[in-house]
């Protein structure tokens, strides 16, 4: 048996993205067969049924075409490429089988719908080129930002982590990426030669309709970047079947400049997502957020993301927050306009890309009305960067009195429907218009006439496709039907005719209400490319609309949580009063939070150690030390009384294996590696947060690590460091390192109970409160009595304060002699001495004599146990 036609129209559209998910039209329909209509009725659950129930029955799943986005959305979220074929031509006009095409492949990169985005997050596809430098390109489809670089191997995960794209390319023939890679994130694969150094180079300079990428600062060396912004863009052309005229320019992405931040710093700061759940809410960036606008999100989004090292451009930012701040009305202002403004660089993208309806423009519209009245509030400022806002601010006012002459105020979703275009705007369409209204109301007063001449009281108009309008009569009233009528069908109770003046007319009306539609298009049509005519300008608009919505959000910010604006430095130092951890300063209720000061740089006080039992506070009050420093870097006011930050080239942050429960697999291993990664990397102007290192494994193994760690970051890196530690042994290094700094956590202890003060205070924690800490957590008594005894035993027979003080001054002074193991005493050579003596060959003088020996081998008989 063959297939029938439709079937075949399938098959052939199948073929064309075999590895997508085939979304068919059919009718009201969208449906899905074979194997695809097995996974998306597992996928959505939908019901299996199937197509041609005879011999080879076809299996087939489908949904309502209205629901088309949510299935889409779905699908999608769950990294799924889905292709759309649907009908491209009017079933009612279609001769014979209504064509199909594919009229786009969506994919979790590609996404440009409203509703499948999140508005406040850039949706970003990315290419990657492996090799002996990596080549990574990204692009946010939805509003053109495309950028490109390349990057040593070693960084490729870092660089993804701050991207964060959605979906990523890469050729089918690469297989030197490290498998964490493939982990994290969808990988789509695409064929070699689209990452070709010749044919993407091509696509790329097509794409920008440029002849070389110098002019956007490409260099030489940046081939592997240059590829793999090649490779978007064929992909883009080929799941896209739209025009890319938004993109338009690309930029290369420097490093220079910005705070580096590894991906485990990023995650372990939890920036902009969380560390176990990988989502927005409970981040830096959701709490802080309080911008009024989408575009201002993803701005803000960005900066947290890349924060600068540059003092002067920090300081710029600073200046401008500094004003909003102080001038609060007109920060409330500036939001309020903000509020009335839409997406335009989604509006923008649609509108280059021939996707925008007719509302997205009425949208564009009433944006541009909203920018004089901001354009004003920004006129007269002090800070430079609000000046410089005020003056790129374009208000394209010819564009804005065009649209605002031309949309109906409710523009429609549909452009071909009618009812977009104002009347009064262009006297042809409203002469079609009236032609169409007044047609309708003839035919109107015709029947009436009709009814009354021939005294047939039910005579009806009717209209189908096949005849057009016509004067139906019942069998009833036959004899009555006059002379003129013509006689057209008959059906079984009713006879139907029509007359000269009704087909005169039913031209008219039928044609103009077509001609009008047809009319409005083409205007919708011109008025969109007039809006895309002007989209450089209107994307630098909108990315001043963000500027100036992220600087009145940060001003607001600061003045409803009190921040203070820091003063940024590029000393290697750090000087934070009353510091409170940005994002539990917001949730926490009131006044629950406790500030503590910070302190860094200089001769004495660059590394501090922070002992405390476990719940104290210990990382709170680390990461709280990098979240400001990081905020301030960003241009942001700070949460604290007083700081001054020193501007850090990188921030490091580590958390030790055990305190990190989201990833199950080889912890310690991943934790040293890490370790190693900042020991190698760090620099004297880094700031470097360890939380717990050391704790992957064995106690003496993870407190000499620790140990050393420290003891190399103080001689070989000094670096700004915050350790915080339960190693309580750890702080005998404050008597050695002369730049090592105690800190603890204040602990009250209350009948038998320890009330944590979350108050930073210096010098050494001299007690474990694991045990009291147990006892609050309802461990049985005995076996907490039991840990007590087992405690002092311990202390005093390995961890005696005074040995390991000296093992702190000797260990690093002493490279020979006589092998020291850190905790255990080592073993006087005597004691070997003694046991090989043989008392029963002794003489009680010689044993006398003997003992005497080893008195004086021991110098005045007080030595202890360790050995020079
Ligand atoms: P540690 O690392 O010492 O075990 P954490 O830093 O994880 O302790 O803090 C434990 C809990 O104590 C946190 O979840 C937080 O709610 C609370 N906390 C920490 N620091 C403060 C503070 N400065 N003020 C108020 N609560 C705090
Ligand atoms: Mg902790």
């Amino acid at each position: 048996m063959t297939a029938s036609p439709m079937m075949q129209q399938y098959e052939e559209a199948k073929a064309a993205c075999p590895d997508a998910l085939l979304l068919f039209r059919m009718g009201d329909f969208y449906e899905l067969f074979h194997d695809d209509a097995k996974s998306a009725s597992k996928l959505l659950g939908i019901t299996l049924t199937s197509r041609d129930k005879g011999e080879n029955p076809v299996p087939m799943a489908g949904f309502p075409y209205h629901q088309l986005e949510g299935y889409l959305a779905k699908l999608i979220k769950l990294g799924r490429r889905v292709a759309i074929c649907d009908q491209v031509e009017d079933p009612k006009q279609a001769k014979g089988l209504v064509r199909r095409e594919v009229t786009r492949v969506v994919t979790p990169g590609t996404l440009t719908d409203d509703a499948l985005l999140d508005p406040r997050q850039p949706n970003y596809l990315a290419a990657i080129v492996p090799g002996e430098t990596f080549g990574l390109a990204w692009i946010d489809l939805s509003t053109g930002r495309f950028q490109a670089a390349t990057c040593a191997p070693e960084r490729l995960a870092d660089e993804l982590a701050r991207v964060a794209p959605a979906e990523c390319l890469l050729s089918e023939d690469a297989d030197d990426l490290p498998p964490e890679i493939a982990r994290e994130w969808v990988l789509t694969t695409r064929p070699a030669w689209s990452f070709g150094k010749a044919a993407a180079e091509q696509t790329l300079l097509k794409q920008l309709a440029a002849v070389s990428l110098e002019g956007f600062g490409f260099e030489e060396q940046d081939g592997p970047a240059v590829r793999a912004a090649g490779a978007i863009i064929e992909y883009l052309k080929e799941t896209q079947k739209s025009e890319l005229g938004h993109i338009d320019t690309i930029t290369p992405y420097r490093t220079a400049g910005t705070l580096q931040l590894d991906e485990a710093t990023r995650r372990s700061l939890e920036i902009t997502r969380t560390l176990r759940e990988g989502r927005r809410e409970g981040t830096l960036l959701a709490v802080i957020d309080r911008t009024a606008t989408a575009m201002g999100s993803r701005l803000l989004a960005d900066w947290v993301a890349h924060p600068l090292t540059d003092v002067d451009l920090i300081n710029a930012r600073l200046e401008a927050v500094a004003e909003l701040v102080e001038n609060a009305s007109l920060a409330d202002d500036l939001q309020q306009i903000l509020g009335d403004v839409y997406d335009m660089q989604r509006l923008l993208a649609r509108v280059t890309t021939g996707r925008a309806s007719p509302r997205d423009l009425s949208f564009v519209a009433r944006t541009l009305r909203m920018l004089p009245k901001l354009k004003a509030k920004l006129a007269g400022r002090k800070a430079l960067l609000l000046t410089d806002i005020e003056q790129r601010l374009q208000l394209c006012p010819e564009l804005r009195t065009k649209l605002e002459g031309a949309l109906e105020d409710d523009a429609p979703l549909s452009n071909r429907d009618g009812g977009v275009i104002k009347p009064g705007f262009h006297p042809p369409l409203d002469d079609l218009r009236e032609l169409a209204a007044g047609g309708k109301k003839w035919i109107a007063e015709y029947q009436k006439q009709q009814i009354e001449q021939s005294g047939i009281p039910n005579l009806k108009i009717g209209y189908n496709k096949v005849f057009g309008y016509y004067l139906e009569v019942t069998q009833a009233h036959r004899d009555r039907v006059p002379e003129h009528f013509i006689r057209k069908q008959t059906l079984k109770n009713a006879e139907r005719y029509v007359t000269p003046e009704l087909k005169e007319y039913e031209e008219k009306v039928v044609s103009a209400e077509e001609r009008a539609k047809e009319l409005e298009y083409t205007l919708f049509c011109e008025l969109r490319e007039a809006v895309a005519a002007e989209a450089r300008q209107l994307r630098v608009t909108a990315d001043c609309l963000a500027q100036i919505d992220v600087l009145a959000a940060l001003a607001k910010l600061a003045r409803q949580r009190n921040y203070v604006r820091p003063t940024v430095t590029d000393e290697a130092v750090l000087d934070i009063s009353a510091g409170r951890h940005p994002v539990l300063d917001i949730t926490e209720p009131d006044g629950a939070f406790v500030p503590n000061d910070a302190v860094a740089g200089g001769e004495d006080r660059m590394i501090s150690l922070i002992t405390g039992p476990n719940m104290a506070g210990k990382s709170t009050y680390i990461r709280q030390v990098a979240l400001i420093t990081l905020m301030a870097q960003c241009g942001s006011f700070v949460p604290a009384k007083r700081a001054t930050i020193g501007v850090a080239d990188r921030i490091f942050a580590r958390v030790g294996a055990s305190d990190e429960l989201s990833r199950g697999q080889s912890t310690f291993m991943v934790e040293m590696l890490e370790t190693a990664r900042i020991l190698n990397t760090a620099t004297r102007q880094s700031l470097v947060i360890l939380d717990e290192i050391g704790r992957g494994t064995s106690t003496y193994d993870g407190l000499s690590l620790a140990w050393a760690v420290v003891e190399y970051l103080h001689d070989s890196v000094g670096c700004r460091t915050f350790f915080a530690t339960h190693y309580h042994e750890l702080t005998d290094l404050e008597k050695s390192l002369p730049a090592v700094k105690n800190l603890n956590v204040a602990v009250r202890e209350w009948e038998e109970q320890v009330v944590f003060l979350h108050r930073i205070i210096d010098g050494a924690a001299d007690k474990s409160y694991g045990i009291h800490v147990a006892r609050l957590a309802g461990i049985p008594r005995v076996v907490n009595e039991r840990a007590k005894e087992i405690l002092a035993q311990l202390e005093d027979e390995h961890l005696d304060s005074n040995n390991r003080a000296r093992i702190a001054n000797r260990s690093r002074k002493k490279e020979n002699g006589i092998q020291l193991t850190l905790f255990g005493p080592a073993e006087h050579p005597l004691l070997e001495a003694i046991r090989e003596t043989n008392m029963n060959d002794l003489t009680p003088l010689a044993a006398f004599d003997l003992v005497r020996r080893w008195r004086e081998e021991l110098g005045d008989g007080k030595t202890g146990a360790i050995l020079d």
